[in-house]
């Protein structure tokens, strides 16, 4: 008898050590199979020797099988919601409410957090667990008891000095990372996701499987005890007290006046932000039990607690329409048109849905109801559909082919980015943006020309490329008079930005090249082109295979270089004509780098440089690149899989040399 004592002792010990490494650790020591056979063993030895079976086994804790529906159970006390309050003036109105009840009583309070989950009722009989209950409609909920049993923070067993007959109720809740972990084995099976951890707890606590319940790691903190027998401790010392007992503890509280219980709350504010699991308010409660009793409650509430509720960050609304902005970089983005709806203390219309993507993954449609969420960004954000609007049937939402403010081409830019921009460069949504680029401070450095004027320089449609602000120079008073009729200019700061563009006429080529915002060529191309081109007119006239020899300039370049010259072939006459003269740099001595005057073709593989990296080394010391052998050619540069190149170069007599040979002059 004490050898299968001993056993079955053994085994519990060992499932709850494993349970622990795979739910909990998510390290597991052994294999499902052998977890499930240590498992099997007990529980026949459970069902064969039932006057054995330890109350606590872990057994109970894995769950049973699953039942066809769950049982009604009155509670033995209607289980009450909690009066709101939203600002100190209620919560004082509150106070002078049930003072008027009970004059001579002192306001003393337990101020604890308000946990976002599901209230459950939990039946102690003997110390043991028997019965757990959902509220329900107050009166009546369902029998958990299984799924109960799988919460690890419930104790199935209480102490010896824990009363006969207990009730505990609290709070059944999932942690924000398990809610994550959760939606991404849902991503991963094709099941909706859970808009929240609260929906996600609901969800779970009915389940009919308590293994599946089991899998999932609910949690659970109590915030009441009935005693059912005399009037207990007061609220504080309760709550301590099943902390001993093996419950868990709400990990912060407060206790004293209404100015200790402010106090609390403006603290929980922001510090219940950095909680795992999501906390809604602070509940307030007398703590004197006998005055809890006296006060009672009305049929809805109790009149001795009352709930502050922090701004909601989550509400539910139509989505009316699905628009796209297109952004400073050419970015489009969805936005849902909402049923106006009260967030956090403001009125939310339109929330970002970020990217195609994002809807997709959302399957938002129009006439979807949806959760939206306001965070710690200025932009709310729809979170997810509201549970079972993805059945119905609406039609999918088209996603534009080109750009709704030039007409222009959409697609994809980067590789592998999911956003979707307008191609076209000169798209009048990106005007503002190139226009500050332009007078920025890595390019034309304009003193005045931020953003506030760069958008009131759209918006008064005077230009339509960025360079056009010269234009003003022409007419300088009828520009004085302009400029000083935009917002928060004063007529001086239009003086001093048109002494500025003056001045920024001589400005450095280099700077003027990258001012103009072709694609492409940042600022240290700019300043290569300058070298290798003395002005504007030059550039402009440069052929696109002589521009390959400038150094960093691959064919990319190139491109886009002549593709924007195409469109503004005019450019650099009409700067000249506002008196633009960009000052070339100083000539530097190109002879004196290793590798002048060499002609050298890249073939094959190279072991650690890619084409470009290479054609890129061998520019900047001097050489010039070409794309194929000819009489000209001075040097093979050949990787592995040389190929035809390299026979031909071997034919003329080339010199062949590798990439460690390059790699030298490095130093
Ligand atoms: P409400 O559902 O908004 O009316 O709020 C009442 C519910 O808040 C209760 O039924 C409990 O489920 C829940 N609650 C969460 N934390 C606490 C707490 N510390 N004290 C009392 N109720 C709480
Ligand atoms: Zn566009």
């Amino acid at each position: 008898m004490t050898d299968l004592r001993h056993r079955m002792k053994a085994l519990a010990d060992q499932v709850r050590l494993h349970r622990h490494r795979y739910y909990v650790l998510d390290q597991p020591l052994i294999s499902d199979a052998e977890y499930d056979a240590l498992e099997r063993e007990l529980r026949d030895l459970e069902a064969a020797h039932p006057g054995l079976a330890d109350p606590n086994s872990p057994t109970l804790r894995v769950g049973a099988p699953p039942v066809e529906a769950f049982e009604k159970r009155r509670h033995a006390l209607p289980m009450l919601s909690l009066d709101n309050a939203y600002s100190e003036a209620e919560l004082r109105d509150w106070e002078a409410k049930w003072r008027r009840l009970a004059p001579e009583a002192e306001p003393r309070y337990a101020a604890e957090l308000k946990v976002d989950g599901l209230s459950l009722s939990l039946i102690y009989r003997d110390r043991r667990l028997v019965e757990a209950i959902t509220r329900g409609d107050g009166e009546t909920g369902e029998l958990v008891t299984e799924n109960a049993r799988t919460i690890a923070d419930v104790p199935l067993v209480l102490p010896a000095e824990a009363p006969d007959r207990l009730e505990v109720r609290g709070e059944v809740f999932l942690s924000r990372k398990r809610w994550e972990e959760l939606n991404r084995q849902r991503d991963v099976k094709g099941e909706p996701r859970f808009a929240n951890p609260r929906n996600a707890a609901s969800g779970t606590l009915k389940l009919l499987d308590s293994r599946e319940v089991a899998a999932r790691a609910l949690s659970f903190l109590p915030w009441q005890t009935l005693w059912h027998e005399g009037p207990g401790e007061d609220q504080v010392r309760a709550m301590a007290r099943l902390g001993t007992w093996g419950f868990g503890v709400m990990p912060a509280h407060g206790e004293g006046d209404l100015e200790a219980v402010l106090a609390f709350i403006a603290r929980q504010a922001e510090a219940r932000l950095r909680l795992p699991f999501d906390t809604d308010g602070v509940v307030l409660k007398l703590l004197d039990p006998g005055l809890q009793q006296r006060l009672g409650a009305t049929d809805r509430v109790p009149r001795w607690a009352i709930a502050f509720k922090f701004p909601a960050t989550q509400v539910t609304t139509t989505v009316l329409g699905i628009t796209w902005q297109v952004g400073r970089s050419g970015k489009l983005t969805p936005v849902a048109e909402l049923e106006a709806v009260e967030v956090a203390g403001s009125t939310v219309r339109r929330a970002t849905l970020h990217n195609a993507d994002e809807l997709a993954r959302l399957g938002l449609r129009v006439g979807h109801r949806v959760f939206i969420e306001k965070g710690g960004e200025v932009i709310p954000k729809v979170v997810a559909l509201v549970p079972g609007e993805e059945t119905r049937d609406l039609p999918t939402p088209v996603i534009p082919e080109v750009c709704p403010e030039c007409s222009g081409e959409v697609g994809k830019t980067e590789d592998g980015e999911v956003a979707i921009r307008c191609l076209n460069p000169e798209c009048p949504a990106k005007l503002a943006a190139r226009l500050q680029h332009f007078g920025g401070r890595a390019a034309l450095d304009i003193e005045g020309m931020g953003e506030a004027l760069a958008e009131q320089l759209v918006a008064s449609g005077r230009i339509e490329q960025p360079w056009e602000v010269f234009g003003l120079l022409q007419e300088p008073l009828r520009a004085l008079a302009f400029l000083s009729g935009l917002e928060r200019m004063a007529e001086k700061s239009a003086q001093n930005l048109l002494e500025a563009l003056e001045a920024a006429r001589t400005k450095p080529l280099s700077r003027w090249i990258h001012a103009l915002g072709i694609p492409m060529v940042g600022a240290r191309t700019a300043e290569l082109l300058a070298e290798a081109y003395p002005s504007l007119e030059a550039l402009w006239a440069a052929d696109e295979n002589r521009l390959q020899a400038v150094e960093e300039v691959g064919p990319k370049v190139a491109a886009a270089l002549r593709a924007f010259v195409a469109v503004h072939p005019e450019l650099p006459g009409r700067l000249a004509g506002w008196g633009v003269h960009p000052e070339p740099p100083a000539p530097r001595d190109l002879a004196a780098l290793p590798l002048s005057g060499e002609v050298v073709v890249v073939t094959g593989t190279l072991p650690s440089l890619s084409r470009e990296e290479a054609e890129t080394l061998l520019k900047r010391l001097g050489a010039k690149v070409t794309g194929s052998i000819s009489p000209r050619t001075s040097i093979l540069l050949a990787g592995e899989k040389a190929g035809s190149k390299l026979a031909k170069a071997e034919a003329l007599g080339i010199p062949v040399r590798d990439e460690a040979w390059l790699r030298a002059f490095e130093g």
